[in-house]
């Protein structure tokens, strides 16, 4: 099995290859960057400015079945993302679809107003991104916060991630339904 990252190509270029390889190392599984000029996004919402994660997935799903891709998918955008109930998500995965996004937005230091870091950038992304995809694989959300798959309410809960899984998430990887 490999994961499919489809990189925006609003998004920050030249990080793709760097998040591909953490994020193999993290999950222990292979990946393939899929450059993607020609998603067409709905779901913005122009009150809030922020598009809904769970019609990005919807469009996903639509390039997916067109290629015919199985493996499991994360989709990176620039865009914030909202979920219902939700004043905004760095990502989103539907495991009984096999697709996830993970929203740039928020993991720049420039956000919060500090020093630019692009390894902290980089970082993010990827502990992000394998963590959507590893609700792919079969995982749900750890009480060890230091592990990937645990759910952070904030920056600060995401960079105490370290990354890599613990070692029961590790044995948890199955692969997508
Ligand atoms: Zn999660
Ligand atoms: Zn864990």
């Amino acid at each position: 099995m490999r994961f499919a990252l489809y990189w925006d190509h609003r998004s920050p270029q030249g990080l793709q290859r760097p998040v591909q390889r953490l994020i193999e190392g993290i999950l222990g599984i292979e990946g393939d960057v899929v450059e993607c000029d020609r998603i067409l996004l709905t779901g913005f919402d122009l009150l809030r400015r922020q598009y809904n994660a769970q019609a990005l997935l919807t469009c996903l799903e639509a390039v997916q079945r067109r290629r015919g891709d199985c493996d499991p998918i994360l989709l990176v955008v620039p865009d914030d993302l909202y979920a219902p109930r939700e004043e905004y998500v760095f990502g989103l995965a539907r495991p009984g679809q096999g697709t996830a996004v993970v929203s740039t937005a928020r993991l720049h230091n420039d956000f919060y107003g500090r020093a630019p870091s692009e390894d902290d950038f980089v970082e993010r992304i990827a502990k992000e991104g394998a963590h959507e995809i590893g609700h792919l694989l079969g995982l749900e959300h750890c009480s060890e916060r230091e592990c990937v798959m645990y759910a952070p309410h904030s920056l600060d809960e995401l960079d105490r991630k370290r990354k890599m899984l613990c070692p029961s998430c590790t044995a948890g990887i199955r692969g997508p339904a």
